[in-house]
Formats: structure tokens, sequence, C-alpha cells
């Protein structure tokens, strides 16, 4: 028995193994092109995922920014510091799953 890394997760795996127990990749019988397939799902999958994460985000910086405008809270109140904060993560946390998902398609 011999380790080899996972063509999907890069971590180190058994060779007997049918599948990566890291990431579910199916490493045995597969040919060079089902394998490729598999990667390419396992890719979209992980887009999709941050894609989205990166929707919520902006959902919650919309919603923040809507009932700010809409609402127009006291300034030095509680209401109006927790719509700000929504805001920057919201915006923080969008910014972040594009660079995420930039780094995705740069691998590849
Ligand atoms: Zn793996």
């Amino acid at each position: 028995m011999a380790l080899i890394e996972c063509p999907s997760c890069n971590k180190r795996m058994s060779d007997k193994a049918d599948t990566c127990p890291h990431c579910d990749f199916r490493v045995a019988g597969a040919t060079p092109e089902q394998r490729n397939r598999e990667l390419e799902r396992l890719l979209q999958a992980k887009k999709d995922k941050i894609l989205g994460q990166s929707m919520l985000a902006l959902l919650i910086a919309i919603a923040a920014f809507t009932y700010f405008f809409i609402q127009q809270p006291h300034p030095e109140s509680w209401q109006s510091s927790a719509a700000y904060g929504a805001m920057i993560v919201g915006l923080v946390w969008f910014v972040l799953n594009r660079v995420r998902l930039l780094f995705l398609k740069r691998k590849r």
C-alpha cells in the first residue's frame, strides 16, 4: 500500500482506496476523462457554493442599506450601528467570495 496525492484536494490518501477520504473524489477505476469530469463537477459545486454565499452577502448588504434608507434610524441608535455593521459585513463577505472565485478560476 502506498500513499498518493488526491488529484482534487492534494491531500494524501491510500492508492487502494476507491474514493478520497477528504473530498470524496473517485480515484479507482476511473479513466483520465472520467477523472476530469469528476474534477469539473467538484469545481462547479464549489463555485456554486461560493456564488450562493456571495449572493447571500450581497442580500444582507442591500437589506441593511434599504433599512437604513427607509427607516433612517438615529445616527447614535443601536439600529443605526447594526445597519452599518451588516452593510460592512455583507460587503466584505461579498468581496471575499468574489476573490475566492477568482482564485478558483485561476488555479485550473
Ligand atoms: Zn481529495
